[in-house]
């Protein structure tokens, strides 16, 4: 099997609402994201999305990663697509670094080899039946009553883990929407206090040991350094995020010896192949994971969702559906769905969603 044609389109994703994180120092109300389409010598399409939370959120941006596309797609020309360890360092030789704009080519190759297969991801990645995955909420950062409510709206949809966006230089006011939010929590609920880097370590110290919740803190500062030093000194669990990108980050962070846990998104680590690597490694070393993308519509969240659901519950955190915040929907229908809190991927080749042209509109670059 040889790739004959790379197309490219981009797609404007409004968000339902602003969204604010990090304190507010982080604000999105619309992403750009980019499909990639795979045309085969054998007839078989495989379709890849890449689709970076705004420009601010993580070293990447849409307009970079089509840019990226338009350096290595011609190098891909003739290549199996099935060959995925070779698709992946052509691209890094041909381009360093850059991985978020690998990512919905090494997605696009993966749904060829299932369709070639006859098999769904989540068997290719080692699952044995599409187990329900947990959804995880994303509230945005605001005051304690207005992220009260999103939680309360949350649960309503059948979310019963949240992720609660914190962070910012006042310490009292992250205080004050910790204990909001804990109280307002009721029985069977989970939630993880996410930060995004936003908080120098003597905040964190300061909030996290003064609070009386011991759930979960997400990335809680710029760096993975910085996070050690906190997580030595707090009750709470630490999870790992942006600050992860090669498997070397990660080697770092297991070496640290203090995260309970690790955030794996296809898009941030260069594709589902890398992530399913880093997967494996957090089985491994026996951390905790939420799998998920790190935007994008439900053609990204089901890609995730694939690797989610084929790891061992032991491993396995609820995912959070990025397309729930969308404000249209590029693929109507298609892949996983919030069902009573749960999102599971069918048992279709590949990973069992097609965009049409209808919606997506013309592409935007054409390589053969
Ligand atoms: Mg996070």
């Amino acid at each position: 099997m040889k790739i004959r044609r790379i197309s490219v389109y981009q797609i404007d994703l409004p968000l339902k609402e602003s969204y604010s994180l990090s304190g507010g120092r982080l604000v999105t109300d619309r992403l750009d994201s980019t499909f990639v389409r795979i045309d085969t010598d054998y007839g078989l399409e495989g379709w890849g999305e890449g689709c970076p939370w705004g420009h601010a959120y993580l070293p990447a941006h849409g307009q970079g990663l089509r840019a990226s596309l338009d350096v290595l797609a011609p190098s891909l020309l003739g290549r199996d697509p099935r060959a995925l360890e070779t698709i992946n360092r052509v691209m890094d030789a041909r381009l360093p670094g850059h991985l978020y704009a690998k990512s919905p080519i090494d997605m696009a190759c993966w749904d060829l080899v299932g369709k070639a297969t006859g098999e769904p991801l989540w068997r290719l990645f080692g699952g044995e039946e599409p187990v329900p995955v947990e959804i995880n909420s994303s509230i945005p950062t605001g005051t304690p009553a207005t992220m009260v409510a999103g939680i309360e709206r949350a649960r309503r949809e059948g979310y019963r883990t949240h992720s609660a966006k914190l962070g910012g230089h006042d310490a009292a006011a992250d205080i004050e929407r910790i204990e909001a939010i804990e109280d307002a929590l009721v029985t069977g609920e989970q939630i993880t206090w996410d930060i995004n880097r936003a908080w120098t370590p003597a905040i964190a110290l300061e909030v996290l040991n003064t609070v009386s919740s011991m759930a979960s803190v997400e990335q809680p500062c710029e760096t993975l350094e910085q996070c050690a030093m906190v997580a030595r000194k707090v009750r709470q669990p630490v999870l790992l995020d942006e600050c992860l990108h090669d498997l070397r980050d990660h080697l770092l962070a297991w070496r640290a010896g203090v995260f309970a846990g690790i955030k794996v998104k296809p898009n941030r680590l260069g594709g589902l192949t890398r992530a399913r690597r880093i997967r494996d490694l957090a089985m491994d070393v026996g951390w905790r994971m939420h799998i998920e993308d790190v935007g994008g519509s439900a053609l990204a969240d089901t890609a995730a969702v694939h690797l989610a659901t084929s790891t061992p519950r032991p491993h396995r955190l609820p995912s959070w559906p990025a397309h729930a915040h969308l404000a249209c929907d590029p693929v109507p229908g298609q892949g996983v769905r919030n069902h009573d809190g749960f999102l599971v991927p069918t048992g279709c080749p590949g990973l069992g969603v097609v965009p049409d042209e209808k919606h997506t509109g013309p592409s935007a670059a054409v390589y053969e």
